[in-house]
C-alpha cells in the first residue's frame, strides 16, 4: 500500500517533481524519489510518461472508517468571492457536523484566500484549509482533483460535500474516482441516519425522491444544489482555525490549460441561480424575440430572465436559462412567471422562491396553485403595463 517508484522504468526526467502540487518528490541519482509529505494524490502518475510510478490507495475494505471525522464542504469561488451556495452548505455542514458531534473543515483553493475565511467561518466552520498559487485562480479540474484528493486522504473526512454547480459536477467525480468512493449528485436534501449521511435526490424523472447512503466507503460525498439549503445568518465572532496548505504548481507540468475564458454573461452580472429577481418565460412567450418584453422588465426591476424547458427547448433561450429540475433551482425574493403552466417540473426549481407572481391566460395552470399573486391575463399586455408603471414608481424614488 503506498507509492513506489519503479527504477527500472525512471528516466529521472523529473515531469512528476513538476506535477506534485505537495513538492514531495526529488531527483536524486537520476530517480524519482518519494517524500515522506507524498499524499497519494496520484499527480505524478497522471503524468508519468514511462509507467514508472506504482500508486495504491487504500481499497474501500481496508479502511478503518472510525478514522474518519468531519463534515468538509468544498468552497466555490466566483471571481474573487465566496458563491451563497458556498454559505448554505457551510449552514448544512454545521447542522449535520452537529448531529454527529464532530467538526466542520472548508477548503478553499485559489489566487489569495486567506481574507475569505473570516466570511466562511461566520457560517459555522471550524477548520479552514487554504491553497494559495496563482496557478489556482482559475479553476483547473486536473490541478483542483490532485489537491483536494490529496487533502481528503491526509485528513480523512467523514462527508465531503460540493456544490451542484458546473465547477462542482466537474470536480467531485474526479475526486471521487481518484478515491474509488461513491458520489450521489445534485442532492436536495441531507439528513443523518444511523451514523450515516442520507442523501436524498429526486430519482426516475423527478417521480420518487431517492434516499441513498454509503455505508461503507470513506469519505460520504455528495454534490448539493444550489438554492435548495437555507442560509443561516452567519455570526462574525466565529473564528476558525486556519491550515495553510503549501502548494507548488508548475504551469510546464499542468495537463490542462485554460486558453480563453468565454464569459456568457457581462462581468457583474448576477448569475441566474444568484438573482434577488428572475423573470421567467415560457410557451407563452410564443418566440425567442417576444423575449425582448422580460428583458426590458429585468432591466427596469435589476433582474434576470429565466425560462421554461419548453421555450428552451424551443429554441428560444440557452439552456443555460432554465429554470427546474433538469435545469437550475432558484431561490430568489421575487419569481415572475409569464407564460408557464407550472407543471411540477417547473415547480421544483423555483417553488421557495419568497414571492411567485404568475401571468398566464388560463386561470386553471397549475402555477396559480403556488402564486402569491396571480394575474389571468395575456402576458403580452401585462407585463408592459407592469413595466410602464414600475418605470414610473421606481423613477420617483
Ligand atoms: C424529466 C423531466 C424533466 C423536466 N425538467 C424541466 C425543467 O427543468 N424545467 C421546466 O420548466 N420543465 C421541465 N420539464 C417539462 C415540464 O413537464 C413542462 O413540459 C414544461 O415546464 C412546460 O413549459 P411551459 O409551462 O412553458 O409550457 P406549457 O405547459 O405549454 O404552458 C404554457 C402556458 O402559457 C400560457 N399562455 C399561453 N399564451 C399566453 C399568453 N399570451 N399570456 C399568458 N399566458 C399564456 C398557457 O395558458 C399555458 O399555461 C421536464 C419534464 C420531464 C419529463
Amino acid at each position: 500500500m503506498g507509492i513506489e517508484i519503479i527504477l527500472d522504468k525512471c528516466t529521472g526526467c523529473g515531469l512528476c517533481v513538476k506535477a506534485c502540487p505537495f513538492a514531495a518528490i526529488n531527483i536524486k541519482d537520476k530517480k524519482a524519489e518519494i517524500e515522506a509529505n507524498c499524499t497519494l494524490c496520484g499527480s505524478c502518475v497522471e503524468i508519468c510518461k514511462f509507467d514508472a510510478i506504482l500508486l495504491e490507495r487504500p481499497k474501500p475494505s481496508d479502511k478503518d472508517l472510525s478514522e474518519y471525522k468531519d463534515v468538509w464542504i468544498f468552497v466555490e469561488l466566483r471571481e474573487k468571492d465566496i458563491k451563497k451556495v458556498s454559505f448554505e452548505l457551510a449552514t448544512k455542514a454545521r447542522e449535520i457536523a452537529d448531529t454527529l458531534g464532530e467538526r466542520v473543515g472548508a477548503v478553499i483553493l485559489g489566487g489569495k484566500v486567506k481574507h475569505l475565511c473570516d466570511d466562511i467561518a461566520a457560517y459555522g466552520v471550524d477548520v479552514i484549509y487554504t491553497a494559495e498559487n496563482e496557478n489556482l485562480i482559475q479553476y483547473n479540474t486536473s490541478n483542483y482533483a490532485g489537491i483536494l484528493t490529496g487533502l481528503i486522504l491526509k485528513y480523512k473526512p467523514n462527508i465531503v460535500l460540493f456544490p451542484a454547480t458546473h465547477l462542482g459536477r466537474d470536480l467531485a467525480p474526479r475526486v471521487a474516482a481518484a478515491l474509488e468512493v461513491g458520489l450521489t449528485a445534485d442532492c436536495t436534501g441531507l439528513s443523518i441516519k444511523d451514523g450515516l449521511l442520507l442523501q436524498t435526490r429526486p430519482a426516475f424523472g423527478g417521480n420518487i425522491m431517492a434516499d441513498i447512503i454509503s455505508p461503507s466507503a470513506r469519505p460520504q460525498m455528495a454534490t448539493i444544489r444550489p438554492n435548495v439549503m437555507k442560509v443561516q445568518s452567519p455570526d462574525s465572532s466565529r473564528k476558525a482555525e486556519i491550515i495553510s496548505i503549501p502548494v507548488d504548481i508548475d504551469p510546464k507540468a499542468m495537463r490542462i490549460i485554460i486558453k480563453e475564458i468565454i464569459k456568457t454573461t457581462e462581468s457583474g452580472t448576477k448569475s441566474l441561480d444568484e438573482a434577488d429577481i428572475v423573470i421567467s418565460g415560457g410557451r407563452g412567450m410564443d418566440s425567442a424575440e417576444n423575449f425582448k418584453i422580460l428583458e426590458d422588465l429585468a432591466e427596469t426591476i435589476n433582474g434576470v430572465v429565466g425560462a421554461s424547458r419548453a421555450a428552451v427547448d424551443a429554441g428560444w433561450r440557452p439552456r443555460s436559462d432554465q429554470v427546474g429540475q433538469s435545469g437550475k433551482t432558484v431561490s430568489p425574493k421575487l419569481y415572475i412567471a409569464c407564460g408557464i403552466s407550472g407543471k411540477i417540473q417547473h415547480q421544483v426549481g423555483m417553488k421557495s422562491s419568497d414571492t411567485i407572481i404568475a401571468i398566464n391566460t388560463d386561470p386553471e395552470a397549475p402555477i396559480f396553485d403556488i402564486a402569491d399573486c396571480g394575474i389571468v391575463g395575456d402576458l403580452f399586455e401585462v407585463v408592459p403595463i407592469l413595466n410602464d408603471e414600475l418605470k414610473k414608481n421606481l423613477s420617483k424614488d
